[in-house]
């Protein structure tokens, strides 16, 4: 089998003018699917991190050099194909940007596979004794304006609760603000610690003791001090994770890791186990939480050894489109080092409306169906409903 041909999509869609909620930058700046092409007829769809560079700078990236490097190539050589090393980085557009893509790519390779063996993905990857489609997820949530009510936080956790989960994120309140992603994460907004201890506290007595709560503070702490000051009130409260406390720097989560009890989770923006186990040496995270919209799936596979070998925790981050959702849930629910996946509550109908088949929680627990590969079928008409740029070759 030969890859004949790579087609290229930007997906985006409005948000509402009343939508009362912060919504993550991609759904309205657009992100980007691929559809990889074969001389057999088969083909496998996959969907690069928005947050690896810029749009536009990765559409140029798959035009330029990975449609090139692929044509001629066989998926079964996935493994070669997608390996992430940033000792081999000389791409023109950015190594953040190839490996997203490269990402995408192995997304789409082990779909085509999948579909040629007949077999869901999750069957063909499982590490776990006994074989399931099921995946314990998390609602991730709680995405508020500085402007609004903290009490829209406890509504949000208790109809979370209602709703089944066991588990529920939420960040601190965000200005308003259309700065991209790559402009607000140079200069992270200040948040309100005060009021954020505040709100934590009432969060666990309205939730009560046995109810999975955690913070992603997005790398907005300032200083490791006030992360450690803010994190002891989270050991005293019982939090389940502690995500991205201050700026990724390694000395910096080692400091804050070790005077905490709350596990400190980080690992969305890295692409590789090579990545990971510079951290995990380091002791500067408890969870380790990798993406395959920017790792890829092989280079997971990878870090669930890493996680099994120092006994560490890994829950998938998973907060874009249906696609990667389906990478990610494929590899939740093959392996043991995953302990649950993210799901994302917040608005962003390219989730659920490309698919022909939704991906639906109940109690909590997201099955996965029993068909081939990535286990998803694009809605062609859905698919042109959100495109805003194809390019097809
Ligand atoms: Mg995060």
């Amino acid at each position: 089998m030969k890859i004949t041909g790579l087609d290229i999509f930007i997906i985006k869609t409005k948000v509402p003018k009343d939508w009362p909620y912060p919504v993550a930058s991609f759904v309205e700046g657009g992100s980007v699917l691929i559809k990889v092409k074969t001389d057999s007829g088969l083909f496998g769809w996959g969907e690069p991190s928005p947050y690896g560079s810029p749009i536009e700078i990765m559409i140029k990236t798959l035009m330029d050099e990975m449609r090139p490097y692929l044509l001629g190539k066989n998926p079964h050589d996935v493994s070669t194909i997608t390996q992430q090393d940033e000792t081999k980085a000389k791409h023109i557009y950015g190594q953040a940007a190839w490996s997203s893509a490269l990402a995408g790519v192995s997304q789409a390779l082990w779909d085509i596979i999948g579909k040629e063996k007949n077999l869901p993905l999750y069957k063909i990857l499982n590490r776990k004794e006994e074989v399931s489609n099921k995946i314990l997820t998390y609602a991730s949530g709680g995405m508020i304006y500085e402007s609004s009510s903290v009490d829209l936080l406890l509504e949000e956790a208790l109809e979370a609760k209602d709703k089944g989960f066991t588990n529920w994120k939420f960040r601190p309140p965000s200005p308003v603000s259309n700065l991209s992603h790559f402009e607000r994460n140079k200069n992270p907004p200040a948040i309100n610690t005060e009021q954020l201890i505040d709100v934590s506290k009432k969060l666990r007595q309205k939730l009560g003791d046995g109810f999975g709560l955690m913070i992603d503070v997005g790398c907005r702490i300032s200083d490791n001090e006030t992360a450690i000051m803010f994190g002891k009130v989270l050991d005293e409260l019982n939090f389940r994770f502690f995500e991205e406390p201050v700026k990724r720097n390694i000395e910096d989560y080692h400091k804050v890791t070790n005077q905490l009890s709350t596990p400190i989770g980080i690992g969305e923006c890295f692409f590789s186990a090579h990545e990971f186990k510079k951290w995990v040496k380091a002791d500067a995270l408890n969870t380790l939480q990798p993406d395959a919209n920017f790792a890829g799936i092989t280079e997971i596979l990878k870090i669930a050894d890493l996680a099994k070998e120092y006994k560490k925790e890994m829950i998938l981050h998973n907060w874009t489109n249906a696609v990667s959702m389906a990478a990610n849930a494929h590899l939740a629910a093959a392996l043991p080092e995953c302990s649950m996946l993210e799901y994302s509550i917040t608005f962003n109908p390219m989730r659920s409306e490309l698919i022909t088949h939704p991906f639906e929680v109940k109690s909590g627990y997201l099955s996965l169906l029993d068909a081939p590969g990535l286990g998803i079928e694009i809605d062609q008409k859905d698919l042109e409903r959100f495109c805003d740029f194809k390019d097809l070759q």
